[in-house]
């Protein structure tokens, strides 16, 4: 959105330390994610508010691998990330890694020993816990808090050389056990993990904690502004203490309401689990609020910024609703993607008074929203395929498509009138007949007759067949986090509907993986990766109209 709007808060910081001279006038970002998991589009949020930051005030933005935690993190995602944020449209200026940072982390860590600022401590984690007191007692000094220096700097460096377990000694910033913030409570800097790191290898088995890696790592790379959720405000305070006593770079931390979407779940351990556990095919099944996911369902990196934009830049924590996201992305595919015809669920029409072996080549626009878009042909013939859903035998008063004696137009075709059917055995139908006025071809009737309804229709003989995936919202209620149950007992099972043979104009056969289309009266489809040179896969990225409003208010 280009219009004009007032400034958020966090453009607000920077106009005024711009107008201060702070840094002189220099603004850099970061976007820092942890490479455990696939980005969401929570994530597309910091990245188009960090980026975004930078384009406006003509700065720059870092990306920074917060590999602190050997554990869980991998290379795969460290790709996947990158590709994620090229595809939203923003290119880094560094790309970098917290890792990268160890020896120096650890030489800070040393300074803060040598200033009486921070010691070993044996206790194991239970005791720590029971000693840090509760949020309205203060907590207890620890019997190791009074160690030398020396034997601070002596003990840290046998942490360093492996002669420790898991869990034995940790490194604790010495600060104040009554602090009315708990994180100032002798917070942890160091823990011991003997464990393979996706870049270091097995040259550490310390690693140091989020709140000494954050800052510190803000601080190296001298960034401005550091910009992240809301549940870090309590983190500040030892964020700027760890600044302030190392005497280094003075970067600040600034923080906004993280992105919450209805009808799905957005942490990377949860979104983990439905990929692990096989509720989905994968971190980009089309379902998923993944970046990767959305992109296959056929969203666009311009209606995602988009969402971004409308969303703002809030101080309280909110939720947006998923239709919004819908909104979105119709509103550019209905400037954007070409009209095409596909039957869903076929039944065969016969006209009976088209001349048998006769073929038609029809004009049909490609997108009455863009002059630009020009025309294709469409093959006619006396076999056709329709919805099943557009013929009714017995109509009620207002039904506007076909049945016995009912006259209808076929798109960009003709007008036809219900004949009979056939049936099989079951009593389903499996062929309709109907007749065609030769006078009423579109674009020069002379029928003279006005009919109400216009249906789809592909020619039985032409037609290429396809493969379609109906999506639905992956849970059912609107915040499966919220609830006392797990998150997955809120799963939709009717989130995807395989429709096997669906037919297609064969003008499609030639769409490649990422061609969007709109469906006429069905909806925008994308063509999906699983493609075939002989079968097309098309993915549902959404509705003609939000549907599941009216739905929900039954
Ligand atoms: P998750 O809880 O989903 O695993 P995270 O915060 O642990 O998310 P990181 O990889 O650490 O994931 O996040 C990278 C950056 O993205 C951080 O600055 C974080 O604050 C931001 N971020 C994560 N989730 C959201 C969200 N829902 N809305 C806005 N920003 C987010
Ligand atoms: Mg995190």
């Amino acid at each position: 959105m280009s219009e004009e709007r007032s400034l958020n808060f966090i453009e607000q910081i920077i106009e005024e330390d711009l107008a201060n001279g702070v840094n002189n006038g220099r603004v850099l970002t970061r976007f820092p994610p942890e490479p455990n998991g696939y980005l969401h589009i929570g994530h597309a949020k910091s990245i188009c508010l960090n980026f975004g930051l930078a384009q406006k005030y003509n700065g720059k933005t870092n990306l920074r691998f917060d590999d602190t935690n050997p554990v869980t993190e991998d290379t795969e995602y460290v790709e996947s990330i990158k590709a994620d944020i090229r595809w939203l449209g923003f290119e880094w200026e560094k790309e970098l890694y917290a890792s990268d940072y160890f020896e120096q982390l650890y030489q800070f860590a040393v300074q803060l020993i040598q200033q009486g600022l921070a010691y070993v401590e044996d206790a194991s984690a239970e005791e720590i816990a029971a000693m840090k007191g509760t949020p309205t007692t203060p907590g207890t000094n620890s019997p190791c808090r009074s160690r030398s220096v020396e034997e601070n700097l002596d003990l840290f460096e046998r942490m360093r050389k492996g002669e420790f377990k898991d869990g034995e000694k940790t490194l604790r910033a010495k600060i104040d056990m009554a602090a009315p913030n708990m994180h100032m409570r002798d917070p942890l800097m160091y823990r011991i993990k003997h464990a393979h790191h996706h870049r270091t290898g097995d040259k550490w088995c310390i690693y140091p904690m989020y709140d000494f890696a954050h800052g510190q790592s803000d601080s190296i790379e001298n960034i401005t502004h550091s910009i992240c959720t809301l549940e870090f405000i309590p983190h500040r305070p030892l964020y700027d203490w760890f600044i302030k006593e190392l005497n280094i770079f003075p970067s600040h931390q600034y923080e906004f309401a993280r992105l919450n979407l209805n009808y799905t779940v957005m942490s990377k351990r949860k979104l983990k689990q439905l990929v692990g556990e096989g509720h989905v095919r994968g971190w980009d099944d089309p379902r998923m609020p993944t970046i990767s996911g959305l992109r296959r369902r056929g969203y666009t990196a311009a209606s995602i910024r988009n969402l971004c934009d409308r969303v703002g830049v809030q101080k309280r924590d909110n939720m947006i609703e998923y239709s919004l996201l819908e909104f979105c992305i119709r509103e550019e595919l209905n400037k954007t993607a070409n009209r095409v015809m596909a039957v869903l669920d076929p039944v065969k029409l016969v006209l009976t008074n088209y001349p048998e072996g006769q073929v038609e080549q029809l004009t049909a626009e490609n997108n009455p929203e863009d002059p630009a878009s020009g025309t294709r042909t469409l093959p006619f013939s006396r076999t056709l395929y329709i919805e099943r859903e557009d013929f009714m035998e017995n109509p009620p008063k207002k039904f506007f498509r076909l049945g016995p004696g009912l006259v209808v137009r076929l798109k960009n075709a003709y007008i036809i009138k219900g004949e009979s059917v056939e049936k099989d055995a079951a009593g389903n139908i499996t062929t309709i007949y109907a007749s065609y006025l030769p006078e009423s071809k579109s674009g020069g009737d002379t029928s003279g007759l006005n009919v109400k309804g216009t249906i789809h229709w592909v020619s039985a003989e032409h037609a290429a067949t396809a493969e379609v995936r109906v999506y639905d919202r992956l849970f059912n209620v609107e915040n499966p986090n919220a609830e006392d149950a797990d998150f997955k007992t809120f799963i939709n099972p009717d989130s995807l509907q395989v429709i096997e043979k669906a037919y297609v104009e064969p003008g499609l056969l030639n769409a490649q993986p990422g061609d969007r289309f709109q469906f006429l009266r069905k909806g925008y489809f994308v063509v999906d990766q699983d493609s075939t040179p002989g079968k097309i896969v098309f993915n549902r990225t959404v509705t003609l109209k939000d549907a599941w409003a009216k739905e929900i208010k039954k």
